[in-house]
């Protein structure tokens, strides 16, 4: 039996959806009926179909399980000895554990993947903000103003955006301001303010022109002094989001979420 070279692919996937029809689903079935290779391929989606529904609520497979699980198979078909999923060796039964096994590990990847990309579209301001955290934690961020004057920096803001952001002097609770940058985020031009703090410990500060109805839900709110405030985790960073007039302030970091919220108290509100 010669084996074939193109195999199903993409196919596969809309196959263990369901979603193949006609020609499709005919063209589908009669390379399955020669491809060993493109069988356990569907076994295995089927697999992680099985496993995918009852803990997501997801009925449709990862985007990429399909390309996850081909560049495994390519692996065995190149022969690695060491390999567990040789079907000539071994039962059948040890070989759908190895399966399982390799399986549940691409799943876990691509359900992540998954996962944040959807976080990523139901919340772009956060998003937005936790990568130019990350920027600055990984000294990428371009401060364009360097300065450790709250007051200096407040003008060169007043000079670049057409909205006038404030500047918090956090020096009290130990963190110096450093400088900050015009940034955007999601489409809107933001005021970005760095601080540095106690062991080394940064934190951003971002104020934009909007609406906190704007922002998705959020796990958790809290009020101080008549203030909302709306916190969400990405990963080990919290952000905690509040409104002055026009203007939405957000602070980023991945220090102690309460300890984070006690800086946005602090400095949320009238200015005093
Ligand atoms: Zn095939």
């Amino acid at each position: 039996m010669s084996t074939p070279t193109n195999h199903l692919g993409e196919l596969l996937q809309d196959l263990a959806d369901d979603r193949l029809n006609g020609a499709n689903l005919a063209r589908a079935r009669a390379h399955l009926d020669d491809c060993g290779r493109c069988r356990r391929e569907l076994e295995a989606l089927q697999l992680i179909k099985q496993t995918l529904a009852p803990q997501t609520g997801h009925d449709e497979l990862p985007p990429a399980s399909s390309a996850a699980l081909s560049a495994l198979l390519d692996q065995e078909d190149r022969g690695a000895a060491s390999s567990q999923w040789s079907r000539g060796t071994g039962s059948r039964a040890a070989w759908r554990w190895a399966l399982a096994a390799s399986v549940a590990a691409i799943f876990a990847t691509t359900l992540l993947l998954w996962h944040n990309d959807k976080t990523a579209e139901s919340d772009p301001w956060t998003t937005a903000v936790a990568q130019h955290f990350a920027a600055y934690r990984g000294a990428q961020l371009p401060l364009a103003m360097r300065s450790s004057d709250p007051a200096e920096l407040e003008h060169f803001f007043s000079e670049h955006l057409d909205f006038h952001p404030r500047v918090y002097d956090l020096d009290m609770m130990g963190y110096k301001i450093q400088g900050g940058e015009v940034a955007r985020l999601n489409g809107r031009s933001s005021a970005l303010s760095a601080y540095l703090g106690p062991g080394e410990s940064r934190l951003l500060c971002e104020m934009f022109t909007g609406r906190m109805d704007e922002l998705p839900p959020a796990p958790r709110t809290t009020s101080h002094n008549g203030t909302a405030f709306r916190v969400y985790r990405r990963g080990a960073l919290t952000a905690v989001y509040w409104a002055e007039g026009e203007v939405i302030c957000v602070l980023i970091s991945d220090i102690d979420s309460e300890a984070l919220l006690a800086l946005a108290f602090a400095k949320a509100g009238p200015a005093v």
